[in-house]
């Protein structure tokens, strides 16, 4: 068997893994990240990335990226309480869409540049995936443990 070697090993390409292994190879740093997955999921999970999330991915130079994905930017991030989907509404939290969100003067921007952005974590992990294959110090290999 052919033995690898290499300062850093992530076990794991969800979320957690792919970032780490891209503040490592943005540095410089070789790091070798395997995933049992042959690809990045096709179920949904996370619906939402919180502005600390944002301010990351707006330092790894992604920011822009994933904002792009996920809900329109006008459309709005109600959350609304139905009996079914196409029943009675029985309740709705009003909440400013992304563009509101974003406008110079609006509560999260006084905060942050990056408020919190609604995208599902599938999008999320095809962006992070993506991103981590062209960073020459990440060895990424999907199918393996
Ligand atoms: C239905 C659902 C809804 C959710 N909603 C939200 C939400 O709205 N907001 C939110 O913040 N969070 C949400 N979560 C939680 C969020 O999905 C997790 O916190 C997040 O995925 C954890 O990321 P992770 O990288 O630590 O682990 P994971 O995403 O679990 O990734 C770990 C990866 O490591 C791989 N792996 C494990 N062992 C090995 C091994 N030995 N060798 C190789 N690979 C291995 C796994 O196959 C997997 O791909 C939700 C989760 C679910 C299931």
């Amino acid at each position: 068997m052919k033995e690898i070697h290499t300062p850093n090993l992530i076990v794991g390409g969800g979320p957690v893994g792919l970032v780490l292994g891209i503040e490592l190879a943005t540095r410089g740093v070789p790091c070798l990240l395997v995933n049992e997955g042959k690809t990045t999921p096709a179920h949904p999970q996370g619906n939402t990335q919180n502005a600390r999330s944002m301010e990351h991915y707006r330092r790894l130079g992604i920011a822009e990226r994933i904002r792009n994905s996920g809900l329109p930017r006008d459309h709005t991030l109600d959350i609304t309480y139905v009996t079914r989907v196409i029943g009675y509404e029985l309740a709705r939290i009003r909440m400013p869409s992304t563009e509101e969100n974003l406008r110079e003067n609006a509560p999260d921007r006084i905060l942050t540049p990056e408020p919190l952005h609604r995208v599902s974590q599938m999008m999320v992990e095809a962006i992070l995936k993506a991103h981590i294959d062209t960073l020459p110090a990440a060895d990424v290999r999907f199918g393996w443990r």
